[in-house]
């Protein structure tokens, strides 16, 4: 039972979400008079899909809202008209201090979405921000901007979440994450699934909406749905996210412009990954450098927390090479080790280096998709030396060599990354050289298991003894859902495994599962 403060400030909060129409709206005057003659008549809230906010600077953050009465019908249940938002943002969550606001146009052909980039915010400060279209309110959402890139913070708690497959459960760590004290929200990929509806059963609580995705009404319905959960919708609104894609957002293991095999046809994918970029900039709080352009789009960024953390946020999919030796798990095959094999692609290798290479921080963190450290997946029945996946890092061998020495040889402070995509919950040790037991540890890998995809999970997987024994750099395995929070200092990194034991009923418990640090200057996590 958390203690009474806490429930407090929940209840608020909660009522906040529930009934936003009850905010003040101090500017009313000017904002009706001019919305007024571009109103739209619309017979359900326009704000169903709820507000968020993203990549903080220590001036400003980036507010996010999609106009959209009718969710799960094409184009929202709004006209083929641009229309006018009211924005503002307050210093109180009872919108009293209004201290920015003004007007955005969302667009029609961006699905009504509205992407504000707010600056003029004092850096390292909670803000409260809500939008308005015509008499209509959106929830409050709460934020908070980064602080001076000079301020060495003395404490920085975020979480990082990924895979949130709708149909393999509810999203009761989303409900537990929602709840917590926390700067930022970290999400790795998987947003959502492109798959066809499913009939439900016991273990797949939950039914998509649509067909299997490729055209980009489809994409903007799918991503409607998730975003009507309303834990997820309660966690966008509590706190400022991060967000990149991996490969279900678009199409399941596709690489660069090479769709999955047996799915899209070679000619077809390039307009499927136009819709897929597309849906998932309107549907998510991120600035205008990341507006895609066709099948492009630019999302790798970085995010600076002062002097305390630097968050460098990378695209594994867009640009990388084909998954070699047609793709899966086996033993490495030739084309596992040429030299010119990439995860990243040449620019973003370049500007990822520069990056850590002009670096202040104190801890280097990459947030990115797949694996880095390599795991052998060798089955005690299986004659084999070593089996790879050949989708992570360990399939691309040279890239992952390259990040390796890149980390030893440039000095990099206190190098971590934050990893996605596999359903389960890892400790890794970052090494060159995984056949050699007494090679160096040269960075920290945590990698989060699934906010529902696969649903009910075992703590002690079936494996797990095997995977540890085969696997020296492996200090933790687990297959349970959740989250991972961690508490950063300029002395120790701690992650928390948040696990829910039942994602297949609503409104399960969440518990923390493992703790491991980090201490400064000691690469590798020990169990704390
Ligand atoms: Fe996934
Ligand atoms: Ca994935």
């Amino acid at each position: 039972m958390p203690p009474v403060a806490t429930r407090n400030m929940d209840r608020r909060r909660f009522l906040s979400l529930t009934t936003a129409a009850a905010a003040a709206w101090p500017f009313a005057n000017m904002s009706q008079s001019i919305a007024a003659d571009r109103r739209v008549r619309m017979k359900d809230n326009p704000f169903s899909l709820g507000v968020a906010s993203g990549d903080p600077l220590p001036d400003g953050v980036v507010l996010w809202t999609r106009l959209c009465p009718e969710p799960l019908t094409p184009n929202g249940g709004m006209p083929p008209e641009d229309v006018q938002v009211n924005w503002q943002v307050s210093t109180n969550e009872a919108m009293t201090q209004i201290v920015r606001k003004g007007m955005v146009t969302a667009p029609a052909d961006w699905a009504h979405s509205v992407h504000v980039e707010v600056d003029g915010l004092e850096s390292d400060r909670v803000y409260w921000y809500q939008f308005k279209h015509g008499t209509e309110t959106s929830p409050v959402g709460r934020t908070r901007t980064a602080p001076r890139e000079d301020v060495l913070l003395d404490q920085f708690r975020f979480a990082f979440a990924s895979c949130q497959h709708y149909e393999d459960g509810y999203f009761n760590a989303y409900q537990k994450m929602s709840q917590e004290d926390l700067r930022l929200v970290i999400h790795l990929g998987d947003y959502i699934y492109e798959g066809a509806s499913r009939k439900k059963n016991k273990t797949r609580p939950r039914e998509h909406a649509g067909p299997r995705l490729a055209e980009l009404q489809d994409f903007r319905i799918r991503h409607a749905q998730y975003k009507l959960d309303p834990h997820l919708q309660a966690t966008h609104a509590a706190f400022p996210w991060l967000v990149t894609w991996d490969d279900h957002e678009t199409e399941n293991n596709y690489a660069g412009f090479i769709p999955q095999k047996g799915k899209t046809s070679i000619e077809a994918f390039p307009q499927l990954r136009a819709n897929a970029y597309k849906a998932y900039y309107e549907h998510m709080p991120l600035r205008r450098t990341a507006v895609p352009q066709g099948p492009n789009m630019q999302l790798y960024r970085n995010v600076v927390f002062g002097q305390l953390v630097q968050f460098s946020v990378l695209d594994t999919r867009q640009y990388r090479s084909d998954q070699p030796c047609n793709d899966g798990i086996h033993s490495p095959c030739e084309e596992v080790f040429n030299p010119r094999s990439t995860m990243l692609g040449e620019t973003q290798e370049a500007w990822l280096q520069q990056k850590l290479v002009s670096s202040s921080s104190q801890w280097n963190v990459l947030a990115q998709q797949v694996p880095i450290a390599r795991i052998n997946y060798h089955r005690p029945e299986s004659t084999e030396e070593l089996l790879i996946s050949m989708d992570k890092w360990a399939g691309c061998d040279a890239a992952r060599r390259r990040l390796m020495k890149f980390f030893d040889e440039s000095r990099i402070t206190n190098p971590v990354v934050l990893t996605g995509d596999v359903h389960s919950n890892w400790v890794n040790d970052l090494r060159l050289d995984y056949d050699d037991v007494n090679a160096p540890t040269i960075g920290t890998e945590f990698v989060g298991t699934s906010i529902s995809s696969a649903g009910d999970g075992p703590r002690i997987p079936k494996d797990s003894a095997h995977v540890l024994s085969r696997n020296p750099a492996v200090k933790f395995y687990n297959r349970e859902r959740g989250y991972v929070r961690c508490e950063v200092t300029p002395q120790q990194w701690r992650s928390d495994y948040q696990v829910v034991e039942i994602v297949s009923q609503p409104n399960q418990p969440c518990v923390t599962r493992a703790s491991y640090v980090v201490e400064n200057g000691r690469p590798g996590a020990v169990e704390g």
